[in-house]
């Protein structure tokens, strides 16, 4: 069993549906509601778990009803929450989803996840040091980002950076990372003036752009290489990037190589989105292996 330490994001993810979207100062009756666990560390760390890997939270939650839900969602996929520390001094993260008209508003609240601070990661060297591989996001703070991966350098501990949601990222994080996995969107942001293509060149076997329906796209030092996703019917692609993630960092820890692991990160990937939800559709090992 290969471990990935996942350290970033949790969250609970609030969604009502609505046949109308309110307007400043209005109500309106809604239809549904739903708590769902969620927030893209905690995908990832699922995602892994349900992949055959001893997956390793390393996150913050507040000491309330709703750090209780995500906690209990890491114990029900067998994941350790020793380091998931809950605060009292602030709220879990939560994103408060509205659908409604055929489309979403989402307000992200960070909470306790801006507590995932440098300082909290330097008391979790142990745990990380035990690691196969560190996978990363970007919904905590950009110095645990740039901390993160000088530690992982100096314990020689290959870092997979998702860049998601998209901001700049350190040069020296994008150095440091052993993989960096945007999808189109993110990948024009961190690398700013150069296209996709000159950016593949720069970075190979590093930089893996995913490209949804289409699939993946890499440079393998020779040339530029398109792993192609499986055609499905997509019912909901929430969680199609963590699900993606959490499989290459499985697939590359069992010392796969880099295409093999990239088409089975696909396959995951293509099987989360005909369920619903982003933890939702994330399949087990034999499921992926049953349809490779
Ligand atoms: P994100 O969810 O981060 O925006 P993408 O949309 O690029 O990322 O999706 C990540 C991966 O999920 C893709 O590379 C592909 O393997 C898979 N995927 C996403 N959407 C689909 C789809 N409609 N059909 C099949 N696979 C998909």
């Amino acid at each position: 069993m290969v471990k990935i330490g996942v350290i970033g994001s949790c969250a609970v993810d609030l969604v009502v549906t609505s046949s109308k979207r309110p307007g400043a100062g209005e109500t309106v009756l809604g239809e549904s509601f739903k708590v769902v666990p969620g927030g893209k560390g905690a995908n990832q760390a699922v995602a892994a778990a349900r992949l055959g890997a001893e997956a390793v939270m390393i996150g913050r939650v507040g000491k309330d009803n709703f750090g209780e839900v995500i906690l209990n969602n890491f114990r029900s996929n067998h994941i350790s929450v020793s380091h998931v520390e809950p605060v009292t001094y602030c709220e879990s993260g939560t994103a408060h989803i509205v659908l409604a008209e055929g489309d979403n508003s989402i307000v992200v609240v960070k909470g306790a996840n801006d507590l995932v601070t440098p300082e909290y990661i330097e008391q979790k060297l142990d745990v990380i040091r035990e690691m196969d591989m560190i996978l990363i996001q970007q919904e905590i703070p950009e110095e645990t980002v740039l901390y993160v991966s000088q530690i992982c350098a100096e314990m020689n501990i290959p870092l997979l950076l998702n860049p998601a949601p998209a901001r700049a990222v350190d040069p020296s994080v994008i150095e440091k990372a052993a993989y960096l996995t945007p999808n189109e969107h993110e990948a024009a942001i961190v690398f700013d003036g150069l296209s996709a293509s000159e950016a593949l060149r720069k970075y190979p076997n590093k930089l893996f752009i995913t490209e949804g329906a289409q699939g993946v796209r890499y440079f393998d030092g020779q040339q530029e290489i398109l792993v192609p996703a499986y055609k499905v019917e997509a019912v909901d692609t929430t969680g199609a990037g963590d699900t993606f993630n959490a499989a290459f960092a499985v697939a590359l820890a069992e010392g796969k190589p880099i295409y093999e692991s990239v088409r089975f990160a696909n396959r995951a990937a293509s099987l989360s989105v005909t369920k619903f939800g982003a933890q939702g559709g994330m399949p087990t090992r034999e499921e992926v292996e049953g349809s490779l």
